[in-house]
């Protein structure tokens, strides 16, 4: 396995236990703000490391790449790997 699939298998881990946990603390905690505060927390987290799994590269109606994510136009630089500057979404060039 190369270190690239173990930080992967690291990174979908983590996102199931964060996934499990939110669900934990909603059924847990009472206070509704605390609950709020908590929730937002772990969407924050979610969606950070959700970032780190490559999306494969989006082309809009001119044939320009655009983030899978957030739709912004990228462009390859020099590196076979690139995140989004807007979003920080990790791109997969492969198509
Ligand atoms: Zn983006």
């Amino acid at each position: 396995m190369s270190g690239k699939q173990v930080i992967m298998n690291n990174v979908v881990q983590s996102l199931e236990i964060l996934i499990q946990t939110k669900k934990v603390n909603d059924n847990m905690i009472t206070d509704a703000s605390e609950k709020q505060a908590f929730g937002e927390a772990f969407n924050d987290a979610i969606e950070a490391l959700d970032k780190q799994m490559p999306k494969k590269i989006q082309s809009d109606s001119c044939c320009k790449n655009v983030c899978p994510s957030c739709g912004g136009a990228v462009h390859k630089v020099l590196v076979t790997e690139v995140y989004c500057q807007y979003c920080g979404q990790l791109i997969d060039w492969n198509r």
